[in-house]
């Protein structure tokens, strides 16, 4: 049943900071095809087609090389209106596009030989990777290889995540400097100053964010350090972390955000993990994560004792209902994902919320499920239905039972507003199953807002 409803409200707080999606991508295409409009301002003959092909593509490549530096650089007035999920699965597709373009750029270059006589073509082809004029670029070639595959299958890697970013951040500025080598020294546009200085400046700002990432953010966080003020169970092998900072001041974020959050290392040491605050804005300088075991770091969080040093980086994220007009508010969570879905309740209840809100929470088992008793309170400081769905329910359970399919859904939602925000977070078969659910059950994919805690 769809039904008309009240004039929908802003949630209160900050909006995420950032480009809108459509700026960022408008940017993006402009970086990336700078060099081709530069290249064709030259007035000069075209070289054949295979050539200025080959060069054109790998002047893209570098473009967009540089580009992943700023856009994995967590940069909130770039990428913070997009998301980490979304941001970092582009990163993905990004190296994989780019990866083919430096990949077929020796090939095309030797094409016309290899055509007409394969053998001189793969000598060709010999002599350009032996080249010592060459020897840079032939060493980013390979090592662009590498990256990416070494990217793809990082968790299959006898290598902590930690050295495996460091190698990435190392690996990524090697091939920069080495590229940028090759391109001023032998690229085909080496002698037009104008690209010269776009790729020396281009370099330049790509390096700078890797110093940003690796240096000067971690010299801030000292300065503004946390100590953990709280750690106890929040369910099943569940935690809940709360921090306090030391100069008083937390900054401020949008309900529903998450942090980086590095809980007893040097601020240097790149042991960091990415966790929504289950606080609301409005507990601050308080600051609470819920943190659910699930791998070498998370399976030892409740042993982080009270009075540790902790270092944040945040807040990111566009997992929000902040700045966004609604009506009513549908949160839907599974497992841990419910994290930020309660930060967003706790600051909906602070702020009394004057329209609906339903709340649909799926867990496997009961002892699954984070602050029932909290919950309950919630539900009477607002307009709120409470469904808690379990797949394995005890016998004689009230609520819904099963996975959230769309007649689960179906059941939970009788009432879809056009103007309803819903946000969606849990693990991801069950985010993929919900957004399907709710998109046939006529929700407008533009209100739906959802966050995975994977990038894969
Ligand atoms: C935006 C976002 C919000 C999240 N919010 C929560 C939350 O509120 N509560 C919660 O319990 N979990 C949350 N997670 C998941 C949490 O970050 C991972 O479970 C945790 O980092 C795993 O670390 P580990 O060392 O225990 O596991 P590992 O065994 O090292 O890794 C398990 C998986 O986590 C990935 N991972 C490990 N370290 C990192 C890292 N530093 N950055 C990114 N990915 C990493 C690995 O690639 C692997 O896929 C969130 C993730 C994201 C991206």
């Amino acid at each position: 049943m769809t039904t008309k409803t009240p004039k929908p409200s802003h949630f209160p707080g900050p909006p995420p900071a950032g480009l809108p999606p459509w700026a960022l991508v408008a940017l993006y295409v402009a970086v990336g095809l700078a060099p081709l409009a530069l290249a064709a301002l030259r007035d000069e003959p075209a070289r054949g087609f295979w050539h200025e092909l080959s060069s054109g593509l790998v002047m893209v490549a570098f473009a967009m090389t540089l580009a992943q530096f700023l856009l994995s650089g967590r940069f909130r007035s770039l990428s913070g209106k997009v998301g980490i999920d979304l941001t970092m699965r582009f990163h993905q597709l990004a190296a994989w596009s780019l990866l083919a373009f430096v990949l077929l750029h020796p090939f095309l270059y030797a094409l016309p030989t290899l055509v007409a006589d394969p053998a001189a073509g793969f000598a060709r082809l010999r002599g350009m990777f032996a080249s010592p004029g060459l020897r840079t670029g032939v060493i980013a070639w390979w090592l662009l290889v590498i990256l990416v595959l070494t990217g793809v299958w990082k968790d299959r890697l006898p290598l902590r995540y930690e050295l495996w970013r460091l190698s990435h951040g190392l690996g990524a500025a090697a091939i920069a400097g080495l590229s940028v080598h090759h391109a001023l020294s032998v690229g085909t546009y080496a002698a037009d100053p104008a690209l010269a200085t776009f790729w020396a400046g281009l370099t330049a700002v790509a390096l700078a964010s890797l110093v940003h990432v690796y240096l000067v953010k971690p010299l801030l966080q000292r300065r503004d350090a946390y100590r953990v003020t709280a750690n106890a169970p929040a369910a099943d092998r569940m935690w809940r972390v709360a921090l306090e900072p030391e100069s008083g001041r937390t900054p401020n974020f949008a309900a529903g955000q998450f942090a980086w959050a590095n809980l007893g290392h040097s601020p240097f040491s790149l042991t960091e993990h990415p966790f929504s605050i289950s606080s609301a804005p409005a507990e601050r300088p308080r600051i609470e994560f819920t943190i659910k075991e699930a791998g070498d770091f998370t399976n030892r969080v409740g042993e982080v004792p009270v009075g540790t040093r902790a270092y944040l980086d945040g807040p990111h994220g566009a997992f929000t209902p902040a700045g966004r007009p609604a009506c009513r508010l549908v949160l839907i969570g599974g497992g841990v994902g419910f994290a930020p879905l309660l930060g967003i309740l706790r600051q909906l209840a602070h702020d009394r919320w004057p329209h609906p809100v339903d709340v649909i929470y799926g867990n496997r088992v009961e002892s699954q499920i984070i602050g029932r008793d909290e919950l309950d309170a919630l539900a009477g400081r607002l307009e709120m239905r409470l469904n808690l769905v379990l797949s394995e329910p005890p016998p004689g359970w009230p609520g819904p039972t099963g996975d959230l399919t769309p007649e689960v859904l179906a059941a939970c939602l009788p009432e879809r507003d056009q103007d309803a925000l819903y946000l969606v977070c849990g693990p991801v078969p069950m985010m993929n199953a919900v957004e399907r659910g709710l998109v046939e059950l006529g929700i407008p994919a533009g209100r739906i807002v959802s966050e995975r805690f994977t990038y894969e």
